[in-house]
């Protein structure tokens, strides 16, 4: 299958030649060969994904990378994109591209932790970089090598293949006025939020996206995080709680990744792996700039239209929060070796980044 790839693609190559030479109308009798290249000749790549089928952004974004690819490789590579169950369970999309069912995977690192813990660094941490300085630190700061690195053992090439930049902090049925009342609630957040919201007295609960809504109407959670407010608003969760707290402390700008199968990216041609993992590149830059464009219309949605309580969590909750997660994430670093030599470079670069940009963004927002 493989070598007949590379095959595929010589020939596609000698046509080209063939094509072009007839252009210049230099073909003689002995080059007699099809001019066109055939739909047949290109390389066929399943992306396996952990979204809903055309999941808004998130999914969407997966079909983006697919096209782009197709179209920067004038069709030599056709990938076909499959939602979270379609061929594989969402959550064994990292599995499937490590083995080669698919050649391509689009998700984001924290999913994988039960496999790779460390690999949470590379999605996002609770009060951690937003996605300006998660790209910094992954293209500029030694990131991406580390990512790579972590992800080698399994055969697999990662990519950064999107942001959702700041997420909101969540859907309430009870009001947040002080650190007290973390307690005892019942929330639907994941991964390290989860730990830090347990460490609070609280109690993570880990539900699919598909019975956020069903469970919060019920009262069987107290409160939702999701994404912000354009996924939320597509999602009616303002039908199901009454307050929308910020901001999301826990996903502070959350990495997408694209994921490649090593040997199948090895087999292509330098030009073609060279399309692929810039393609990754524009989409990445392209999800953080949809959400951005997209999430305050949804909101002024959300409170003027739909008239939903908007709310900042309290200055003590938020320091309370902070407090727990530099504990959680410093537990995580020190797991293993991996993980300290990963949060050392994340959080060397965390410190100078934040040294520039408490002068130059933070207050550059806090004047205009
Ligand atoms: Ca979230």
């Amino acid at each position: 299958m493989i070598a007949a790839d590379k095959e595929r693609v010589r020939n596609m190559k000698r046509r080209d030649f063939i094509k072009t030479a007839a252009i210049g109308g230099v073909t003689t009798g002995t080059l007699a060969a099809p001019a066109i290249v055939s739909a047949k000749s290109s390389i066929k790549w399943k992306m396996v994904t952990t979204w809903p089928k055309n999941f808004p952004v998130l999914g969407t974004s997966a079909n983006k990378l697919a096209e782009l690819i197709g179209e920067m490789t004038d069709g030599r590579i056709k990938v076909k994109v499959y939602g979270g169950g379609e061929l594989v369970p969402a959550l064994e999309v990292f599995d499937a591209v490590s083995r080669g069912t698919a050649q391509m995977g689009h998700g984001s690192a924290y999913y994988w932790k039960g496999k790779v813990e460390e690999a949470q660094f590379f999605s996002t941490v609770p009060f951690g970089m937003n996605a300006q300085e998660m790209n910094a630190w992954l293209y500029h700061g030694g990131g991406m090598e580390l990512w790579t690195e972590t992800y080698e053992p399994f055969g697999v090439v990662p990519a950064a293949a999107g942001n959702t930049m700041v997420q909101m902090a969540g859907w309430f049925n009870k009001e947040i006025n002080s650190v007290e009342d973390l307690k005892g609630l019942k929330m639907r957040i994941p991964g390290l939020g989860g730990e830090v919201l347990s460490r609070a007295g609280g109690t993570p609960v880990n539900l699919p996206g598909a019975e956020l809504f069903t469970s919060l109407k019920s009262g069987a959670i107290d409160a939702t995080e999701w994404v912000g407010p354009y996924n939320d608003l597509a999602f009616g969760l303002h039908k199901a709680a009454k307050y929308y707290y910020y901001p999301g402390w826990h996903e502070p700008g959350t990495t997408l990744e694209a994921i490649i199968n090593k040997k199948a990216l090895e087999e292509l041609p330098k030009d073609l792996q060279s399309i692929v993992m810039n393609a990754c590149r524009v989409v990445n830059q392209d999800m953080a700039t949809e959400f951005s464009a997209k999430n305050n219309a949804a909101l002024d949605t959300l409170v003027n239209k739909h008239k939903v309580d908007l709310r900042r969590l309290p200055d003590d909750v938020l320091e309370k929060l902070k407090g727990l997660s530099e504990e959680v994430v410093i537990e995580l670093a020190s797991k293993n070796k991996a993980a300290k030599k990963i949060f050392d470079s994340y959080n060397k670069f965390r410190k100078q980044v934040k040294a520039w940009h408490d002068i130059s963004e933070r207050e550059y927002l806090n004047v205009r």
